[in-house]
């Protein structure tokens, strides 16, 4: 039986420059995320369904930048429209939050990333505060399930570099 969550047609590897986002406060909100460009997600090879996703991710850093920051982390990925905090006709993004309390910030870096699951698609909340609380919930469950020797192994994948 596959494990819970497992993304239609398997690991997705995917990655990209971080650049900059809209800058709406998702770091007030406590979930920075690096976004990179939506072609990243074209150039993967496959089309995801606008939704939120987890996995294994890891910025490339120079080789001054301390260990643990370069290390492969656990992340929760947006891939939408952002119904909640956009008005609409927005163009689509892909961000990233990454489980880890970074030294610095990391715009410009190559970010890779291993999609594994899905969590749920993209809905409307009806406040900041809903979506708040959901994004908590998806972390939640993100870090309990990436624990599970079935994607746990992933974060020993080849395509992640080796400290
Ligand atoms: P933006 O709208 O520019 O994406 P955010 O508020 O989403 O701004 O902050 C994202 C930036 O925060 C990332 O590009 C990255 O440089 C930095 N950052 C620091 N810690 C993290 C983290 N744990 N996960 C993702 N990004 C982080
Ligand atoms: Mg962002």
């Amino acid at each position: 039986m596959p494990p819970r969550y497992a993304l239609a047609g398997g690991p997705l590897a995917l990655g990209g420059e971080v650049v900059a986002g809209f800058g709406r406060g998702s770091r007030q909100l406590g979930v920075p995320t690096a976004n990179i460009p939506p072609a990243s997600l074209a150039a993967a090879g496959r089309l995801l369904p606008f939704g939120v996703y987890f996995g294994w991710a890891q910025v490339e850093l120079p080789a001054d930048a301390p260990a643990a920051d370069r290390g492969v982390h656990k992340m929760v990925m947006n891939v939408g429209r952002r119904p909640t905090v956009n008005a609409g006709g927005e163009e689509s993004s892909v961000e990233l939050h990454l489980l880890h309390p970074f030294a610095a910030d990391f715009y410009g870096r190559p970010l890779r990333a291993l999609v594994l699951g899905h969590l749920r698609p993209e809905v409307r909340f009806a406040g900041l505060p809903q979506l708040l609380a959901r994004i908590r919930t998806d972390v939640g469950i993100a870090r309990v399930q990436l624990d599970d020797p079935t994607w746990a192994a992933h974060r020993a994948d080849p395509r992640f570099r080796k400290l």
